[in-house]
C-alpha cells in the first residue's frame, strides 16, 4: 500500500488537487507534460480573468508558487505517464523520464484543447490576418494597444462572434463551452477601455452570462461600454473592396440579411476535449464519453470517479469548466483520493 497521490496535469485543477493533498500531509507526485506549470491560462497567455479581473499570470502564478514551495510535492515537468499497473491503493506508474513511482491514488487534471478555428474556414480564420481568436485578442489587450494585424490601423469596428466551435452540430461540437459569453463581454469592455474610438459588436445566438455574471459583464458592457449585441446567424466572413472584413449573415430578430464592414473579427473559441484523451484512456485504462471528454464513473455518491477504481478526474477534462469550478473539483478530488486511500490502509491493517 502507498499513501502517495499522483496528480497528472498542472492547470488550475491539478494545482488545486496537489495543494489540497499536500495540505492534509500526504506526499504528491505532480506530472506535467509541458515545461511550465499553470495550464491553459498560462500556456495560452490569457489576459485578465473573469470574474476576478486579476491578470492570469498573477492569479495562476500564486497557485503555481504554492505547489512549488511545498516540500510534500515532487514535480516532474515535460513528463508524461507511459504505463499504469496495479490497483487502487497500490499503483505502479512509469514516467516518460524513465522513473517509476508507487502511488495509492491517481488524480487526472488533464484539461481541454482550445477549438481550432481552422475547422470553421468560412468564418475567415487562417484566410484573413485580421480574423483572430479570443486568446490572440487577449494577448493584444495585454500589450496595451489595439491595432489591425494587417496594417496597424486603429480599428473602427471589432466584431466578436460567439459559439465558434460550440453548439454547432455541423462540425460535431454540440456542447456549450460555458465561459466564452462572459469572457467575450469582458473582452469588449477591455477593448473599449484601451481604444475608446472603437465600436465593439457581439454576434450571438443567445447570451449565457450565468448567475452573477449577468450584471457585472452583460449589462455593464451594454450600458456603460455601449457594446452592440446583434442576434444573428453568421454565414461567412469575406473581404470588401477597401480591404475591410465583411461579416455576412441573417439578423434573426428581424429575419433579414445583414452585412456589416468590420476591421477585426474575433472568434470566441470554445473548449474541445483534450486531443490527448484517446492516449490517456489507453494508458490509464479509463473510458471517454461520447464527445471525447473523460467519462464519469458514478455521479452522486462517488463524485469525480473515473471508470477505474482509484483514478479520479475533474476540471475541464470532464467537459467545459471555468477556473473557480476547476479549483473546487481539484480540492474535492484531493479529499476523495486521500479518504479512499486511508480506508484501504485501515482495511489492510
Ligand atoms: C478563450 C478562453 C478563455 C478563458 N478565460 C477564462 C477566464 O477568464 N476565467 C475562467 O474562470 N475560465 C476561463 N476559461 C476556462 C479555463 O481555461 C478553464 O476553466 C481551465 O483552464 C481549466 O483548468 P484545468 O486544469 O482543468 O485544465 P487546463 O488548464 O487545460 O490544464 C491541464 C493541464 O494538464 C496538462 N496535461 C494534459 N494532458 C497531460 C498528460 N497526458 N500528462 C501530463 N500533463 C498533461 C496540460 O499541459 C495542462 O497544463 C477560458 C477558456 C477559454 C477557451
Ligand atoms: S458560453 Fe456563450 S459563446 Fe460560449 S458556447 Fe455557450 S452560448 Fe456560446
Amino acid at each position: 500500500m502507498s499513501d502517495t497521490v499522483l496528480v497528472v496535469g498542472a492547470g488550475p485543477t491539478g494545482l488545486s488537487a496537489a495543494a489540497g493533498v499536500a495540505s492534509i500531509g500526504k506526499k504528491v507526485v505532480l506530472v506535467e507534460k509541458e515545461a511550465v506549470l499553470g495550464g491553459a491560462p498560462i500556456l495560452s497567455g490569457y489576459a485578465k480573468l473573469v470574474p476576478s479581473g486579476e491578470w492570469a499570470k498573477d492569479a495562476i502564478g500564486r497557485m503555481v508558487k504554492r505547489v512549488e514551495d511545498n516540500a510534500n510535492v515532487t514535480i516532474h515537468k515535460s513528463t508524461k505517464v507511459v504505463k499504469v499497473e496495479g490497483e487502487a491503493g497500490n499503483f505502479t506508474v512509469t514516467l516518460s523520464n524513465g522513473q517509476s513511482v508507487n502511488v495509492g491514488s491517481i488524480i487526472l487534471g488533464t484539461g481541454f484543447t482550445h477549438f481550432d478555428s481552422i475547422n470553421k474556414p468560412e468564418w475567415g480564420f487562417g484566410t484573413y490576418e485580421d480574423v483572430l481568436t479570443t486568446t490572440q485578442m487577449e494577448q493584444m489587450v495585454s500589450s496595451g494597444k489595439i491595432a489591425c494585424p494587417s496594417d496597424g490601423r486603429v480599428p473602427e469596428r471589432v466584431a466578436i462572434l460567439l459559439c465558434v466551435g460550440s453548439r454547432d452540430r455541423q462540425i460535431g461540437r454540440e456542447w456549450c463551452s460555458k465561459i466564452c459569453c462572459t469572457v467575450s463581454t469582458n473582452l469588449a469592455m477591455e477593448i473599449k477601455e484601451i481604444s475608446p474610438q472603437t465600436d465593439v459588436f457581439i454576434y450571438y445566438m443567445d447570451i449565457r452570462t450565468f448567475g452573477l455574471y449577468e450584471d457585472k459583464f452583460y449589462w455593464k458592457s451594454q450600458e456603460e461600454y455601449k457594446t452592440k449585441f446583434v442576434k444573428a446567424r453568421i454565414a461567412e466572413v469575406t473581404r470588401s473592396a477597401d480591404n475591410r472584413l465583411l461579416v455576412k449573415g441573417e439578423d434573426t430578430l428581424v429575419k433579414r440579411p445583414i452585412v456589416i464592414p468590420m476591421d477585426i473579427v474575433v472568434h470566441a473559441i470554445g473548449m474541445d476535449p483534450s486531443e490527448e484523451n484517446p492516449e490517456l484512456a489507453k494508458v490509464f485504462g479509463i473510458g471517454l464519453e461520447k464527445h471525447g471528454f473523460v467519462e464519469k464513473g458514478e455521479q452522486y455518491t462517488s463524485s469525480f470517479s473515473s471508470t477505474r477504481r482509484g483514478i479520479y478526474v475533474g476540471g475541464a477534462a470532464l467537459g467545459p469548466e471555468d477556473i473557480d469550478t476547476s479549483i473546487s473539483h481539484g480540492l474535492a478530488m484531493a479529499m476523495r483520493a486521500v479518504g479512499d486511500m486511508n480506508a484501504l490502509v485501515q482495511k489492510a491493517a
